[in-house]
């Protein structure tokens, strides 16, 4: 049992930075609900490996200026066993917010993101 959802708790969205925001999670709801909805339609765990970045963070792993990670609004999903990132963005397609938000795609993991600036859609692999 999550705090923020059935499925996730805020520790895991938390910025993993060492000496900046002392590993704050402000996230939006909007994210907690469309990752819910993805958890409960693909039935397995989702590992969250970035969620909130704070901008001294964002800066030290290169992050995009702009990201969505710095606005809470962005979480980075590994892929369990069975599940490709190919097999996570095509579920993810089906979430209203993430289908109007961002997908990218990368080898073992999906970037999502609840932005209502217009879809966007990359990959890198
Ligand atoms: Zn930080
Ligand atoms: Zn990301």
């Amino acid at each position: 049992m999550g705090d923020l959802s059935k499925n996730f708790s805020r520790s895991e969205f938390a910025c993993k930075g060492t000496n900046c925001c002392g590993h704050s999670a402000p996230i939006q709801p909007e994210l907690i609900s469309a990752l819910q909805a993805l958890r409960d339609q693909v039935s397995l765990p989702l590992s969250i490996t970035s969620g909130f970045r704070c901008n001294h963070h964002n800066e030290s792993v290169g992050g995009a200026a702009q990201s969505f990670h710095t606005l809470g609004m962005a979480a980075d999903v590994d892929c369990s066993d069975g599940l490709t990132a190919e097999d996570l963005a095509r579920a993810a397609e089906t979430i209203p917010a993430f289908q109007q938000g961002g997908i990218g795609i990368y080898p073992s993991w999906v970037h999502l993101d609840v932005r209502t600036t217009g879809k966007a859609r990359w990959r890198n692999d």
